[in-house]
């Protein structure tokens, strides 16, 4: 099928002036990155914070240009969209915040929050069936349809996160990025969030960009998983072959990092260190983006920067010395 949201060499990020009367340099959060997200797939975007990968979510949903590069959505550039074509996108393509709290206007009930998006689209629902409407769509995120005239703040922290589920729902999307979206909960809830979300997505076909920091989260929730560092994406695959097969070295330290919720650990490994804290991508390393802190460094990652190749169909890899590489070229 068709991708819903493709990432073509996207540059993204800001301009920034240094000093009162100097030059505006550009600042590339996110410089040069492929994505593609398939209808009804999830794809989890994992990374430390300060990677670029808000800045990605924000670009997908149009809330910030690219500064090179293409946002396509069913396979067109939305620089090119007419001002109705960039409605339809509007609605189409969700966003899920890290905190409902801050996402959620107080002084509206749920209600009218939910049914808020049904007066600019008209046609999406009929006045006459707002109420059975903000009825289903309370039940079907785990929420008392007779709860719909409270407000935001009579709601647990999970509650709210459903109820900005069901936000993102009334407007029938087709993709929904989830940016943090269950960061800020305790651990049972956001089994349970993850849980709704990926009922949602049996039921309505809906697609997930789901980013996070933490790959111990997305396990049995993501379908494939795109890890970036720096601005790049280094390594992606199906969800079972990345956690098994991690070939990048921060790929593993993510992994020997991620609090072990069950038994996918199956290579016993000991937690791997990172030296340092994560550059800055004001002044990106040179070469590959990683080295100040690999452990596997050697003179050419100081210098050449390793391309995200495919080393079999469909597990890219952007390191000079992958993991296992040299064990498949040993015996074959
Ligand atoms: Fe480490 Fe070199 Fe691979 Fe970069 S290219 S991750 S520095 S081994
Ligand atoms: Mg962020």
């Amino acid at each position: 099928s068709r991708p819903v949201l493709e990432l073509v060499d996207l540059v993204a990020g800001y301009r920034q002036r240094q000093g009162a009367w100097g030059r505006r340099r550009e600042v590339r959060a996110v410089a040069g990155v492929n994505l593609t997200v398939h209808p009804g797939e999830t794809l989890c975007l994992v990374g430390e914070s300060g990677c670029g990968k808000s800045t990605v979510a924000r670009t997908v949903v149009g809330l910030l240009r690219p500064l090179s590069g293409e946002v396509r959505f069913d396979g067109r550039d939305i620089a090119t969209l007419s001002h109705a074509e960039r409605k339809r996108l509007r609605r189409e393509v969700q966003l899920v915040f890290q905190d409902p709290y801050a996402s959620l206007n107080p002084t509206m009930t749920v209600y009218e929050l939910l049914s808020e998006a049904w007066r600019i689209h008209p046609g999406l629902v009929a006045r006459e069936d707002w109420d059975t409407e903000v009825a289903s769509l309370l039940e079907r995120v785990g929420l008392n349809p007779s709860h719909a005239q409270r407000y935001p703040h009579q709601f647990s922290g999970g509650q709210r996160q459903r109820i900005s589920i069901a936000r993102a729902l009334s407007v029938k999307p087709r993709l929904i990025v989830c940016d943090e979206a269950v960061s800020a909960l305790d651990v049972s809830i956001q089994a349970q969030i993850l849980n709704l979300l990926a009922e949602l997505q049996r039921e309505l076909g809906v697609a997930y960009l789901f980013i996070t920091h933490d790959l111990g989260v997305v396990r049995h929730f993501a379908d494939r998983v795109a890890v970036m560092h720096l601005g790049t994406i280094v390594e992606t695959g199906e969800v079972a072959e990345l956690y098994e097969r991690p070939a990048h070295p921060y790929t593993q330290a993510l992994l020997s990092a991620a609090p072990s919720l069950d038994d996918w650990r199956s290579t016993a490994t000991d937690e791997i260190v990172l030296r340092g804290d994560a550059p800055s991508p004001l002044a990106p390393p040179s070469g590959c983006r990683f080295h100040p802190r690999c452990w596997k460094a050697e003179d050419r990652c100081r210098v050449d920067e390793p391309q995200l190749v495919h080393r079999d169909t469909d597990h890219p890899v952007a390191c000079h010395f992958p993991a296992e590489v040299s064990d498949v070229s040993a015996t074959g």
